[in-house]
């Protein structure tokens, strides 16, 4: 059995902002990391438009407590403000601490970090390294954790969370590359393990974001939150669904219908901010277009146009975005404006924790041993709906935070004691199963149903009609996953169909999870619009979902309070408002 003081899972951002914090604060504990893909290939790689933080940089009169009124807006008031106020009021000294470690943030032409503006945020405030923000604050991180000589289990599978008399004692995992099981017990387990956008099947996220930490968390019996919170992205590049950054409205893009209109204009909730609308109302006035028969052509997209910004300045400031439009399409944005429609992007809810990163049950308390960050967690700092560039900064901010709690957590517990045989049988047991079952469907065939079923059932508009069907037509591929899939793969080396297998479990139960928690909630907040429930309801439902496996294996649903903290701090903006950008 192998054994370590901390095990993270995931060496995205989170993750690898947790095992530095660890490593440079705590150099003598142990610290494994595991993760799925190389890290330097975690999702968080492929981040683009940048990092929020009022650094002031542009404008002095940028301060914590104007992120935090704009983000706790964007969020439609769900948000936990004490979790926004940790996140905000850090976010000028995380930047700084990673200009620190290396990261080479773009310059204004007075020499300091230059910052964009961003959907929902009212000062110019995101910090940013061209449009490739992730790929520099990624790449240092993981040099940083190479220099300090972190342990890191590359391509291994996470395949169980070990919880046992009332405690997390380890992970079961799979090493790609033998097929061997290994179990691995540690006196703290912390998930970084991203979102779930392959859920859905038009997405900006990898094949990787799959969604299986919130399963494990799941099948351990702990709740997720807020799961029906799916951000859609207004601008992925159609039909691929591949992001075209925000930072390309942030440099001053037009969205554009059919008849040539900045529709934007033509809805009165964005009247003012135009383009630059936070990503629900964007993508529902977008979708909106579309439904109404003014997408491009009578199709399913708008335009997304930046010729007016001249070739110099789309080269520098938004070189990928011109780089995906000629890879993916074959358009050059100087010349043509690109096709785009909304993607599914980011996941709001996740695993719940409190603000120490300590996983918490449905009644707020937290579970022992264990502790998440980063995308698969829901600390609440986005509520119904993040603002762009606060993804990035929260996994700076409680990846250091968890590394640094989980490091001071474990001073005082011992290595937990579990029958690893067990475990491994159990692994291998399930392997077997899959292997053995004689079934006619193919992995990628359930899989696609799957996606497709999510993408008709539980898209920017739902209703109680769709998501009853849809949450019926989950259970029929529930049983067919277990009773009549096909394998072709029974090998041990690099067996991806296999890994594909165990991933399609994770991406079952998640999108079971977002199906009931979008019908419990019957009301229209953020990027939850239910077309049977067009207006907020918040004497009912300004709470936060849980959704979580019974005994009996069926996904049941409650609500727990939000924290409203800094309605102490100005009543005035805090005080839930309808929301008008
Ligand atoms: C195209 C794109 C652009 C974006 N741009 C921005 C931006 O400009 N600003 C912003 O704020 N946000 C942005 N976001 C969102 C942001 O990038 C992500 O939310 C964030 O990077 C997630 O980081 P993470 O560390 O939580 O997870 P990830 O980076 O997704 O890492 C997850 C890790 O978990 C591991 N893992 C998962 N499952 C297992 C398993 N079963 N076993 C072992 N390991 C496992 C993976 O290998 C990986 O290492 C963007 C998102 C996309 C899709």
């Amino acid at each position: 059995m192998i054994e370590h003081d901390v095990i993270i899972i995931g060496g995205g951002l989170a993750g690898s902002r947790a095992a530095v914090a660890i490593a440079q604060q705590y150099p003598d504990l142990s610290l494994g990391m595991i993760s799925k893909v190389h890290p330097i290939r975690s999702h968080s790689v492929a981040a683009q438009g940048g990092i929020a933080a009022a650094l002031g940089n542009l404008d002095p009169s940028d301060n914590w407590l104007a992120h935090a009124f704009d983000t706790v807006k964007g969020s439609d008031y769900l948000a936990d403000q004490n979790a926004v106020e940790i996140l905000t009021k850090s976010a000028p000294e995380v930047i700084i601490d990673l200009e620190h470690l290396g990261v080479l943030f773009s310059r204004s032409e007075h020499g300091k970090i230059a910052q964009r503006p961003f959907g929902g945020h009212s000062y110019d405030r995101v910090c940013y390294a061209a449009d490739k923000t992730g790929h520099a604050i990624l790449h240092e991180l993981i040099s940083l954790m190479l220099h300090y000589r972190t342990k890191i289990y590359q391509e291994w599978y996470a395949m169980e969370l070990i919880y046992e008399a009332g405690e997390v004692k380890g992970i079961v995992a799979l090493q790609i590359e033998t097929g061997e099981i290994e179990v691995m017990r540690a006196k703290a387990i912390l998930f970084a393990t991203g979102g779930y956008g392959r859920v859905f099947n038009t997405t900006s996220n990898d094949f990787a974001s799959t969604g299986d930490g919130l399963c494990l968390a799941a099948i351990a019996g702990f709740p997720l939150q807020d799961m029906e919170f799916v951000q859609f992205h207004p601008t992925g590049l159609y039909p691929v669904g591949v992001l075209i950054s925000e930072a390309v409205r942030g440099e001053g893009a037009y969205l554009i219908n059919n008849h040539g209109d900045r529709f934007m204009a033509n809805y009165p909730i964005s009247q003012n901010k135009m383009e630059l609308s936070p990503r629900d109302i964007t993508s529902r006035n977008i979708a909106q277009e579309i439904r109404e028969g003014r997408g491009i052509n009578g199709g399913a997209f708008v335009h997304l146009d930046v010729r007016h910004l001249g070739r110099e300045k789309i080269i520098e400031k938004i070189p990928f975005a011109r780089e995906e439009g000629m890879r993916m399409l074959g358009i050059d944005c100087v010349d043509q404006p690109l096709p785009v429609r909304p993607t599914v992007h980011y996941s709001m809810g996740g695993i719940p924790t409190n603000t120490d990163c300590q996983v918490i049950d449905q009644h707020s308390q937290p579970i022992t041993g264990f502790f998440a960050a980063g995308e698969c967690a829901c600390v609440s700092v986005h509520g119904a709906n993040r603002l762009g560039a606060n993804s990035l900064l929260e996994c700076v901010v409680f990846g250091k935070r968890s590394g640094e709690k989980v490091a001071e957590y474990v001073q005082t517990r011992a290595l937990p004691s579990l029958d690893a045989e067990k475990y491994t049988q159990r692994a291998k047991q399930r392997i077997q199963s899959l292997f053995n079952s004689q079934g006619k469907t193919r992995l990628v065939t359930l899989r696609t149903e799957l996606q497709d079923l999510m993408t008709d059932h539980c898209s920017i508009f739902r209703d109680r009609p769709s998501l009853e069907s849809g949450l019926a037509k989950v259970q029929i591929l529930k049983q067919r996953y277990q009773q009549d899939l096909h394998l072709d793969d029974h090998g041990s080396i690099y067996n991806m169909e296999l890994i594909n297998a165990l991933e399609l479990r994770s991406l079952l139960l998640v999108g079971e999870i977002i199906l009931a928690s979008a019908l419990a909630r019957a009301e229209s907040r953020g990027a939850h619009s239910r077309s049977d429930f067009p207006q907020r309801n918040d004497s009912e439902y300004l709470k936060h979902s849980l959704g979580f496996l019974s005994q009996d294996n069926q996904v049941k649903t409650g609500f727990r309070a939000v924290d409203m903290s800094l309605i102490e701090v100005d009543r005035d903006r805090f005080t839930p408002q309808t929301r008008v950008y």
